[in-house]
């Protein structure tokens, strides 16, 4: 039967502008990302935060308004209004693309008055560790909503829905200041002791309250936006019970398959591999360790062991539970994960990501429109080949040259319902040169050519499949049948 490949994209990169619009963008563009084979779509988160019409989505104040009600100074979300959202989410269903809303349930900030709390001040590098005696902080820790006026849920938040919070406002005080009588959850990453603070007014996950809010807006949320699955944040910092009850919940209530991939960012492929045994209801994590791995290669200037690039990566080790990606909007330069690959090696990360059998690779807006702020180029010419490229050709078995510490390659013979697919990619991170490889039957007695564009010449495959392929010294070709109906 046939069946087309996945492709996912992140709309949204850290340094938009504040008009920029986003939700009607989307309206206008959802076409052609279909046209380009975008099968799904991850949405900045949608609630009203902290920072108001400047925030990127993640210092969240209130979930019940997607830019409905006039609180943190304004109506609409950097993004836009809660009707636009709706209408952008329909849009992009229209064309049959799948919507992946965040959702940001491990804090939250910009709380509306003080309270004066009896607290530990905790050691940060040892969350286990509590520094001196008792004392009682002032907190910024009530939300009250005032701007909603109880539409949706009158449900108000104060300290004993949260475990801790990072500053004193008595004293001025910065810190990790756990609430007396609160713990922080054993079913979190293990990072630092116990790395279930990460910002803000850290969630109480076991305050049975709290749960049954966020079991309620779970249900509120999906009725509104009919949103098709979740892009979860911050994972590794939330109780891992939480979401494997919450998921299985809303999934049965809805009658819905929600696809779901989590933010678990750690290297440690193993933390990411118990996060997904345990927890059944996610569907995927995205490969932090294959992230990590393109980033070290970049800063190698070709001594990297290109053998041992998917070593250890989510998507070497489970598969079928993996959304690959090159950057987003956490590892650009600036900010909180920056680990940013460099320009050189970017095209490489991406063709190993998107023309592979393994894995849903994951475009990050910030590489296929640029980033203006960071000086960042478009991708766009680039990267709209190799979403052509995926969508019509990357099909059929794999074959594997990844046999070299520079130049690697592999091939994909092709399948009987995608008109002359099958491709061979080869990748070089230091010196150029060229590999023979069998493309397979489909391709035998053809001529290739470097749709890239990176190199001029043609390459002939012989009557077995076996042709001699080439790449540039820090690059890639991939190569594909000539004169071939897709014309990229
Ligand atoms: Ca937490
Ligand atoms: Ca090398």
């Amino acid at each position: 039967m046939k069946s087309n490949n996945k492709t996912m994209i992140q709309y949204f990169e850290w340094y938009l502008p504040n008009n920029c619009n986003l939700w009607q963008k989307l309206i206008k563009k959802a076409p052609e990302l279909k046209k380009l084979g975008i099968t799904s779509i991850w949405l900045p988160p949608a609630c009203k935060c902290a920072g108001g019409i400047n925030d990127t989505g993640y210092g969240v104040y209130d979930l019940y308004d997607l830019g409905e009600f006039n609180q943190k100074g304004t109506v609409r979300t950097k993004y836009g209004t809660k009707d636009e959202y709706i209408a952008a989410i329909r849009a992009l269903q229209l064309e049959g693309i799948q919507v992946l809303a965040d959702i940001v349930l491990n804090h939250r900030m910009g709380a509306d008055e003080k309270q004066d709390i009896i607290s530990y001040k905790i050691n940060p590098d040892n969350r286990n560790e509590v520094i001196g005696d008792l004392r009682h902080i002032s907190a910024w820790t009530k939300y009250n909503f005032e701007g909603r006026h109880n539409k949706y849920s009158d449900f108000k938040l104060d300290w004993s829905h949260f475990t801790s919070i990072d500053y004193d406002d008595n004293a001025k005080e910065t810190g990790i200041f756990r609430f007396y009588g609160k713990h922080f959850s054993d079913e979190v990453d293990k990072e630092l002791g116990n790395y279930d603070y990460l910002m803000g007014c850290d969630v109480d996950f076991n305050n049975l309250d709290t749960v049954d809010d966020l079991n309620s807006w779970g249900k509120w949320f999906l009725t509104q936006t009919n949103v098709d699955g979740f892009r979860l944040d911050a994972v590794k910092h939330i109780r891992s019970s939480f979401y494997k009850r919450w998921l299985s919940r809303l999934k049965n209530t809805f009658n819905k398959d929600l696809f779901t991939v989590g933010e678990y960012f750690s290297t440690n492929v193993d933390s990411l591999i118990n996060y997904l045994d345990y927890n059944d209801q996610v569907d995927s994590l995205f490969d932090v360790p294959l992230h990590d791995h393109f980033k070290i290669a970049s800063e190698s200037s070709g001594y990297y062991d290109m053998r041992q690039i998917f070593e250890d990566t989510l998507v070497d080790r489970r598969p079928s539970k993996t959304v690959t990606f090159v950057d987003n909007h956490d590892t650009e330069p600036g900010q909180s994960l920056e680990s940013w690959i460099k320009d050189w090696f970017r095209p490489l990360a991406y063709s190993m990501i998107m023309l592979r059998e393994k894995g849903i690779p994951c475009i990050f807006y910030g590489d296929y429109y640029g980033v203006p702020d960071k000086n960042i180029p478009s991708m766009k010419e680039f990267l709209d080949i190799l979403l052509l490229a995926r969508k019509n050709l990357a099909y059929g078995k794999q074959r594997d040259y990844i046999d070299d510490p520079d130049i690697i390659g592999w091939t994909r013979e092709g399948d009987y319902y995608h008109q002359d697919s099958g491709l061979a990619v080869i990748l070089s991170d230091g010196k150029g040169g060229c590999k023979q490889m069998n493309v397979g039957k489909n391709l035998a007695n053809t001529v290739l050519y470097d749709c890239t564009g990176n190199i001029k010449e043609t390459v002939y495959v012989d009557e077995d499949g076996n042709g001699i392929f080439y790449v540039n010294g820090g690059s890639v070709s991939v190569w594909i049948k000539k004169d071939n109906m897709y014309n990229l």
